[in-house]
């Protein structure tokens, strides 16, 4: 499951839109394969007589590194998994025979061999003296330098001596962070926010000089797109240099060589083929994400750790029963309709799995009637499971019911309508399908190392397990219990008011709903909220939004981050590209609930 303090991306990102904005990340070139290391055996681990936990113990194991995506222990675990679907005779389907669906995404960017910099004769070594940022363009100068201080703006303030600068063509060195925070981290001072008005303003590079103390910052794990001009940050022990030589207006050549890195992700996707000649082309699909954190950082509630976050719970223990309903319905009769078992990764980093096969299903989408989605089923506490998802069709009540009557020992479920959450069933529920989401509630040890295999509770996963294999039954299986299922619609969380959102935009409320699709410059807004300030300021669905409180708007993460730049009641102007025309709205920022 994801944590509400979500990675940067999906703090920003509503999760009605989680592909789209997913879309971004994915590489469309083609980029060799990772070496290929060898998994730890699982024997030790499966030599034991309950096979679900034996999933855990190996999946949960400290050799497979916390399964994060990308890595080599996310690679072993879909391994593990496909052996186990191919071994319960299950048939191959992540597409080109095969169990697993292949794709790459956008890991982070590193440095090319071309980087240079020289300034007023004096050159400078890329790696320890400077280096380009992860969003640099690529692109090579010989301008002006010029000293734009710390290159804040304050649209309007007569007193912004910044915005008498000159800055067109030249490349403009600035301080890092504010005058009040030298090393500061807010919004308007992120070099990011900086270099994009700087660009706006007709700037051809930009130059921050680091605080005294500061590393020069890592590329690994940008995920932004380049902005149009080369951006770098300059290490305080050639930073006084640098300073006089922009007050001289001396000459900088600047060569910058930045290069997306990318990485291999999987799904791991098996077939267990209906008998019914017309129903069998129907499908339910049952999955779980097996990936997890890794070793922390990003997403973990102890984010200073560097342990293995083994995630037995998240999601192991779903891993684990998605295995083994698998096993129980491969055994059983046939059913009528068909049933694809999915392991999805990337979960944690923002639904990309499933947000893939959605994108790219490997068989006909508008085939699946139903999804069922167990996600941290390992800590069972009384009796009680709760599942979301009952207001996602009219059948469930009744499924349920039966499901639970054929239980040798029956399940309290605490029933909740919610088809939209923080876990792979949503990927589903926005594409029209009737979802259902297993969950034995969080616990001290979620999202951090301590979530170990010793912890969960083995009885209570069985039965989570057995549940969810019943209700698959009742969907798949017998003339009169294949049902139809009726779709219900539920109102989609707005970027600006979801769950994912609440620590990501501030107490500020606009209520719009951004576009996630990628696009060359802007934010266009897919919707306005009636009512919302957005609404009585004039914004309508359609517009692009190029600027907001001053701050120029290139993409969504620009958008956030000038978002999180107002308060409530700000006075706020935003510049929207309309019908080919700009305009400028004047909008009264409201307060969150
Ligand atoms: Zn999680």
């Amino acid at each position: 499951m994801i944590h509400e303090k979500l990675p940067s991306q999906m703090t920003k990102m509503s999760l009605r839109n989680v592909e789209a904005a997913f879309a971004a990340l994915l590489l469309a070139f083609a980029t060799p394969t990772l070496a290929q290391e060898t998994c730890p055996n699982p024997g030790d681990a499966t030599n034991v007589d309950d096979r679900a936990m034996a999933h855990i113990r190996y999946l949960a194991d400290d050799r497979l590194e916390g399964r994060e995506v990308g890595t080599r222990g996310a690679r072993c675990a879909a391994d593990y998994i496909a052996a186990q679907f191919r071994e319960m005779g299950l048939e191959p389907a992540g597409g080109d025979d095969s169990f697993f669906q292949t794709f790459r995404l956008r890991k982070g960017s590193e440095l090319g061999n071309a980087n240079a910099l020289v300034i007023g004769g004096t050159q400078y070594a890329v790696g320890s003296d400077w280096t380009p940022l992860g969003f640099s363009a690529n692109g090579r100068l010989e301008r002006e330098i010029v000293y734009g201080g710390h290159g804040l703006s304050q649209p309007g303030n007569p007193d912004d001596r910044y915005t008498h600068i000159d800055l067109s063509g030249k490349i403009v060195v600035l301080e890092w962070g504010d005058p009040v925070d030298a090393h500061g981290v807010s919004t308007r001072s992120t070099p990011h926010s900086k270099a994009t008005i700087m660009e706006g303003r007709g700037a051809a590079g930009v130059l921050v000089l680091a605080p005294e103390g500061m590393p020069l910052p890592s590329l690994e794990a940008e995920y932004r797109a380049a902005l149009r001009v080369p951006v770098a940050v300059v290490s305080n022990d050639v930073a006084d240099a640098i300073r006089a030589a922009a007050n001289e207006s001396s000459t900088a050549n600047v060569v910058t060589d930045v290069r997306p890195t990318s990485m291999e992700a999987r799904n791991v996707v098996a077939l267990l083929p209906g008998s019914d000649p017309e129903l069998r082309d129907e499908y339910v699909i049952v999955g779980a994400h097996y990936d997890h954190l890794g070793f922390g950082g990003d997403g973990s509630l102890a984010p200073d750790s560097r342990d293995v976050h083994n995630g037995a719970d998240d999601n192991a223990s779903g891993t684990a029963a998605v295995i083994e309903i698998a096993r129980a319905l491969a055994a059983g009769p046939r059913p009528d309709r068909s049933v694809l078992f999915m392991t999805f990764t990337g979960e944690e980093k923002g639904l990309w799995g499933s947000a893939y096969w959605v994108m790219e299903p490997t068989l006909a989408i508008d085939d699946v009637v139903a999804m069922l989605n167990l996600d941290m089923v390992g800590r069972m506490s009384e009796d009680n499971v709760t599942v979301f998802g009952f207001g996602t069709a009219e059948e469930w009540d009744e499924i349920m019911d039966l499901a639970i009557a054929d239980m040798r020992r029956p399940l309290q479920v605490a029933r909740a309508p919610d088809g939209y959450g923080a876990s792979d069933h949503t990927s589903f529920y926005v594409e029209g399908i009737p979802v259902l989401h297993f969950f034995t509630n969080t616990h001290a040890d979620y999202h951090r190392p301590s979530d170990d295999w010793q912890r969960i509770n083995a009885d209570g996963l069985h039965r989570v397990a057995e549940l969810t294999a019943l209700v698959t039954a009742h969907l798949t299986a017998g003339e009169t219990q294949a049902v139809p299922m009726t779709l219900l619609e539920q109102r989609p969380p707005s970027a600006s008011e979801g769950p994912s959102s609440t620590s990501g935009y501030g107490d500020a409320y606009l209520g719009t709903v951004p576009d996630m699709t990628p696009r060359d410059s802007g934010m266009r807004l897919n919707g306005v909220t009636a009512g919302s300030p957005a609404d009585l300021g004039g914004l309508l669905a359609g517009d692009v939004v190029v600027e907001l409180n001053g701050m120029a708007v290139g993409d969504l993460y620009e958008y956030t981050d000038a978002l999180r730049s107002t308060k409530p009641d700000d006075v706020v102007d935003i510049i929207v590209e309309r019908d080919g025309e700009r305009l400028t709205l004047t909008v009264t920022m409201g307060r969150r609930n």
